[in-house]
């Protein structure tokens, strides 16, 4: 987006209009490097719906980041920033043929499915490529878990690899996801027991798959921090041993928020501060960005972002934050036991931190004419 010369970051950090999500792409690339430490020698694919903002891919290119794409204008944006198709995994596990072929046609060789239909597509349209098969995963744990939206069971999954060997695919491994914000490092174990069971039954009938896919789901610090990441690949890496021994597969995971969540901070205004009674010692904080403009993972109050203010040296107080529309769903936080600073004042600056994944794709393109969330790079 071209910005206009008074809405620009000025020297001293100031920002124009809000609501604004502002990005430090060295950032992205320091979590970078961080997951790809702890998990050392794993291809580490950048899963690219967690924020597609140009500037951040091409740092990640530089870092020599791989991707994790699922769609024609998420593998554009990649090839865009200067990554070798090579280095993309089409891992939506649903796609249109006419996706399918275009991304072959672009040097994709690696595709996810989880279903016969699926191969049928990629066989027609992608030929000899390598194909990963999703099993189902549970999500108990994360604070943004996913459904059984996706995935197939182990039997399912030894017979559609078979299969894809059959019509001339490589079937190249397995992948599950264990849900986002997953905060229990001992939830990827279960899945990589099943999946080295289903490697051992497919060697048994002369298929040797090479890639375990362990997903996305690795946490960020929000109101509440997280373990560090080693704790995760410690986690990981023993049930690797434990369950393939010296047989192992390539491990490939795929963070989203854990590289782009702490590199954006949103900068909200606040538009009033009200009381419902003379009663309630609640402040009601209105600011100009909510559950529609980006904010939408505070639905259920699952992620509870850190907020910081100019004010926060002093005294503080409780408050409910809604957002901007007329909707009364677009409040984010009535239970969550919030404080901001007494003397906060309509037109203040919020700012709500680790914002840099699922908000500026999350916004809606205009509900109640609020325009979808403005990026900035610093
Ligand atoms: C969204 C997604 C991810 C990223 O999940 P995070 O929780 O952001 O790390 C990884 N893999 C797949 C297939 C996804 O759909």
């Amino acid at each position: 987006m071209t910005l206009t010369a008074d809405e620009e970051v000025t020297a001293s950090g100031a920002l124009g209009r809000t609501p604004c999500l502002v990005i430090d792409v060295e950032v992205a690339g320091e979590q970078y490097r961080r997951i790809a430490a702890a998990f050392a020698g794993a291809q580490i694919h950048y899963a690219v719906k967690a924020n597609p903002e140009p500037a951040l891919l091409r740092a990640l290119v530089e870092a020599g980041c791989r991707f994790d794409v699922a769609s024609r204008a998420e593998i554009d944006l990649c090839l865009a920033a200067g990554a070798s198709p090579a280095a993309l995994s089409y891992g939506h596990p649903i796609k249109k043929p006419g996706d399918i072929a275009y991304a072959y046609a672009r040097g994709v060789r690696l595709f996810a499915f989880d279903s016969e239909g699926e191969l049928g597509k990629i066989v027609a349209h992608a030929p000899g490529s390598g194909v990963i098969c999703r099993l189902l995963a549970s999500s108990q744990g994360a604070r943004w878990p996913l459904s059984r939206k996706f995935g197939c069971t182990p039997d399912m999954a030894i017979d559609l690899m078979k299969s894809a060997a059959r019509q001339g695919l490589d079937p190249a491994g397995l992948a599950f996801h264990v849900g986002s914000q997953q905060l229990d490092p001992g939830r990827w174990e279960p899945s990589v027991a099943l999946a080295a069971d289903i490697f051992r039954t497919l060697e048994q009938s002369g298929h040797r798959p090479r890639i375990l896919n362990a997903g996305g789901g690795f946490p960020v610090d929000y109101r509440v921090s997280a373990l560090p990441i080693t704790a995760y690949a410690a986690a990981i890496e023993a049930a690797m041993s434990r369950h393939f021994g010296r047989d192992r597969p390539a491990l490939m995971i795929e963070p989203g928020r854990y590289i782009a969540a702490p590199a954006g901070v949103l900068h909200a205004e606040v538009v009033l501060i009200a009381r419902k009674s003379y009663e309630d010692e609640s402040r009601w904080v209105y600011l100009d960005v909510g559950r529609f403009g980006g904010l939408a993972e505070t639905e259920d109050e699952a992620i509870q972002y850190a907020l910081a203010t100019t004010r926060d040296d002093g005294p503080m107080g409780p408050v409910i934050l809604a957002g901007p529309t007329c909707d009364s769903v677009d409040i984010m936080y009535q239970h969550a036991h919030y404080e901001l600073p007494l003397s906060l004042k309509a037109g203040d600056v919020v700012r709500i931190l680790g914002t840099g994944a699922y908000t500026a794709t999350y916004a809606s393109v205009g509900f109640n004419g609020f325009p979808p969330l403005r990026t900035q790079i610093t």
